[in-house]
């Protein structure tokens, strides 16, 4: 069973790991900045890259703090978490204030509770889980936004369909009256397996993916512009390849205690 936990990068990492200032408005502040940074360096305009909060293994106040500073998407990985954690989150939800997106690996019989506590889920990885959950909203009566994963790494320790079935699952997704596809997302390779230019040849090809589903006209898929990749150790490489999403934790509340699950 894939767990989608990134590893965490390795003393001397490349690409800064430790998170810089002494509190979480001081780290986000950080990371904004960053983000802002590489959009410029990209040529883009920084308002198209949003930050995704990933809140794995973070206490209720943690979050909290992060959504005093401005915070409007969070990300949870389990399950368990997400439901434990939205209370403290649901009136934000409910005012249009706050995003939770699911992003990690969902099982078909967790399906009620995720779409019980989350707007979103970025780990549609299968046929199967993406008619459970379009059966259940349509009997809910609403829709659900998600994102297809794919891995693009081809790391077996990740999941997420193959780039070849990418294209192929998206439009099927796209057409389940249920979920509204609005794009893809991966977990990239580690900079110090694969190198930068490794990394990012991998966000190339979900940008490719995306470009293609949304060229194909197929129904449902005009609304399939999102990428989300890119995380603390490589959000510049990811914002350089079009990421619209980055998922950061690490640089905004500091190393999560290993192993994380
Ligand atoms: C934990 C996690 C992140 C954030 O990773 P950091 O390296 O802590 O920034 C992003 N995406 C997913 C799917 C994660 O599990």
């Amino acid at each position: 069973m894939p767990t989608d936990s990134p590893s965490p990068a390795p003393a001397g990492s490349p690409v800064s790991p430790a998170p810089s200032g002494s509190t979480i408005a001081e780290r986000l502040a950080v990371v904004r900045a960053r983000i802002a940074a590489a959009a410029g360096a990209a040529g883009r305009d920084p308002g198209e890259v949003r930050l995704l909060v990933a809140t794995k293994t973070q206490p209720a106040e943690a979050v909290l703090e992060a959504l005093a500073a401005g915070v409007d998407l969070i990300g949870e990985n389990r399950v368990q978490e997400l439901v434990a954690k939205a209370p403290a989150v649901a009136g934000r939800v409910a005012d249009g204030a706050l995003e939770v997106h699911m992003i990690g690996h969902l099982q078909r019989n967790k399906i009620n509770q995720v779409l019980a506590t989350a707007t979103g889920l970025e780990t549609l990885d299968s046929p199967e889980l993406a008619r459970a959950i379009s059966d259940r909203c349509v009997r809910d009566e609403r829709t659900l936004d998600v994102l297809v994963q794919v891995n693009v790494s081809g790391e077996e320790s990740k999941s997420g369909v193959t780039p070849e079935d990418a294209a192929g699952l998206a439009t099927a997704v796209a057409a389940l009256p249920g979920l509204r596809l609005r794009g893809f997302m991966t977990i990239g390779a580690r900079v110090e397996d694969s190198g930068e230019q490794g990394v990012r040849a991998g966000f190339a090809r979900l940008r490719a993916i995306r470009d293609g589903v949304l060229a194909s006209g197929a129904p449902g898929t005009a609304a399939a512009t999102e990428l989300s990749m890119g995380m603390t150790n490589d959000l510049e490489l990811a914002i350089a390849e079009g990421a619209t999403i980055v998922r950061v934790g690490t640089a905004i509340f500091g190393p999560r205690p290993t192993p994380p699950r």
